[in-house]
């Protein structure tokens, strides 16, 4: 076994996962009928901001440059991923504008996967003079990480006073033709004073809000249950200065919950991780900045993909069956939900105990290590 930086998750040896009862099928499928079509591939650990939710005030420890999969090994591996089912591939990190050749990736990406859909999570800063070179290269859409309109409280939230640039990486997104530009906020006690605001400049800007639910993946660990702001109060506090329907979700494996602001079109979404978790119809699958895949954004369980790149190393269909073969095992073990499998041995969940709907398989990576 093989401890990985940013954390200590169990990396199997490649292949290790059992695969019994597991239907002969090249699709990326689990254990209770979930097909994973949506890939999140992290790029870098590092970023240019420090959210207090998810990562701690000094970053998290440098990947050595060697670890980190090159833009040829993402395409490579997406490539694989494609031929398996994958059907979207999203950037995220860490920060992915961190990484100088990101539009490299992209281009191999798209050269390695044609027809999938290319999305990036970013927090924006600097996307306003990349996002040329990065919609050249075949990136189809972006969605941007903003808390807060307000500067201080923007400040505070992320440690870093740098709102006009990502607003300034906002307007270059939506300058350069990728909308809808999505909206993603983290619903915090800190953040629920200004979500009206935040609302009402996302519906003037023409971009689509979505709320989620703080889940137990921040670097502190601070994450507490009794702090959580669920949907149901952030319905209450946007209720009373807009008028809000429900219209359900864009497709069944969506995560957000959405509703029509003042009669519509502009929406705004609720992504209720915890509350309403919308594991049963997951359909992701990660792969780590250090190429490991990670079924879910919970538990410690990873599958080493960049060993069989590096060790077997050749360009040959031996490979790529190695590579696909232990990324079906990796699926094949999918916990259930949240990291847990019902009816496992309760080892410490968070939340609640492991038969809870709402326990978190407890994780040694945060988010910024993992990808979200
Ligand atoms: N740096 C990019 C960004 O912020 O968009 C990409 C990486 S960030 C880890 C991806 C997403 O995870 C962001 O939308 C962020 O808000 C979300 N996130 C981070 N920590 C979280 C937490 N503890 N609970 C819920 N979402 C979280
Ligand atoms: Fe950086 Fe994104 Fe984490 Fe904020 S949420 S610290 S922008 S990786």
């Amino acid at each position: 076994m093989t401890a990985v930086a940013l954390g200590l998750p169990r990396v199997r040896p490649t292949g290790a996962p059992s695969t019994l009862g597991r239907p002969d099928t090249e699709a990326l499928v689990d254990r209770y009928g979930r097909v994973a079509h949506d890939l999140r591939v992290s790029v870098t650990e590092k970023c240019s901001l420090r959210c207090t939710y998810c990562m701690p005030a000094e970053g998290l420890p440098a990947i050595p440059r060697e670890d980190l999969l090159t833009p040829a090994e993402i395409g490579r591996l997406v490539g694989i991923g494609y031929r398996a089912g994958i059907r979207d591939v999203r950037f995220t990190g860490g920060e992915p504008l961190m990484r100088p050749d990101l539009a490299e990736i992209v281009r191999r990406t798209r050269a390695a996967a044609p027809g999938v859909r290319i999305s990036m999570t970013t927090n924006a800063i600097g996307l306003d003079k990349r996002v040329d070179e990065l919609v050249d290269a075949g990136l189809d859409r972006v969605n941007v990480s903003l808390d807060s309109i307000d500067r201080r409280h923007f400040a505070e939230l992320t440690r870093r006073d740098r709102l006009p640039q990502v607003l300034a990486g906002i307007q270059g997104a939506l300058g350069a033709g990728l909308s809808p530009v999505k909206l993603n906020a983290v619903l915090m006690p800190e953040t629920l004073a200004g979500a009206a605001d935040l609302l009402a400049w996302a519906v003037e800007h023409g971009c689509r809000l979505r709320f989620i639910e703080q889940m137990p993946l921040d670097a502190d660990q601070n994450w507490d249950r009794d702090q959580l702001v669920s949907a149901e109060r952030l319905l209450d506090v946007l209720g009373a200065r807009f008028d809000l329907t429900p219209v359900g979700r864009e497709d069944p494996s969506a995560p957000a919950e959405e509703w029509a602001v003042d009669g519509g079109p502009a929406t705004v979404g609720i992504i209720a991780s915890v509350t309403r978790s919308f594991c049963g119809d997951c359909d992701r699958t990660r792969l780590t900045a250090e190429g490991t895949v990670r079924s879910c954004l919970f538990g410690n369980e990873e599958v080493d993909l960049r060993a069989l790149l590096r060790t077997e190393g050749h360009d040959d269909a031996a490979t790529d069956a190695a590579i696909v073969a232990a990324w079906q095992g990796a699926m094949w073990a999918k916990p259930f939900a949240h990291g847990l499998d019902r009816g496992a041995p309760d080892t410490g969940a968070i939340g609640g105990p492991a038969d809870d709907p709402e326990a978190f398989a407890r994780t040694e990576r945060s988010m910024g290590a993992i990808g979200g």
